[in-house]
């Protein structure tokens, strides 16, 4: 086995010791760097009453708590399965150099849990998605966005 199968089997584990556990659905995430696992993840959604907590975002929180970060500069995700759009954000503002994923949305969508529903939603006009968005005093919300302009002390990222 590669290291990278052997950090891919470490994803899986994960997956399989949180659903083992009863913590949530069957999906596991590590994060490597250097070489060396930094973060670790699974999904945790049901026992923690969090639609969030899916695995790649646990592992996430665990390696930036870890490295002591917002950014994931450098390392790689291993993820039992092809990461859901919301994980595929979370991904992208974490910034790692490489994904590893291991099975497949369709293997997902084959044991109930199908993601497919949420890429479609993403190309429609607000009006048509099946949770409507409503812009609502958008001078209002401006604020903050006008004073992040003038802040002297902000962490860019
Ligand atoms: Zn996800």
């Amino acid at each position: 086995m590669t290291d990278k199968e052997q950090f891919m089997k470490e994803a899986v584990n994960a997956a399989l010791k949180g659903m083992n556990n009863n913590e949530g659905g069957p999906f596991g995430c590590v994060v490597v760097k250097d070489g060396k696992i930094v973060g670790r993840g699974n999904n945790k959604v049901t026992s923690t009453n969090d639609p969030t907590a899916h695995a790649e975002v646990t592992a996430i929180r665990d390696a930036c708590k870890n490295l002591d970060s917002f950014q994931l500069d450098g390392c790689e995700i291993y993820t039992s399965c092809e990461p859901c759009p919301m994980c595929l954000g979370a991904i992208y503002w974490a910034r790692p150099d490489k994904v590893y994923y291991g099975s497949n949305q369709v293997d997902a969508a084959n044991i109930g849990f199908d993601d497919e529903f949420i890429y479609k939603e993403i190309p429609l006009p607000y009006s048509e998605r099946s949770i409507p968005f409503e812009q609502l005093a958008r001078e209002v919300a401006l604020e903050p966005f006008q004073e992040w302009t003038k802040k002297m002390d902000k962490t860019e990222y």
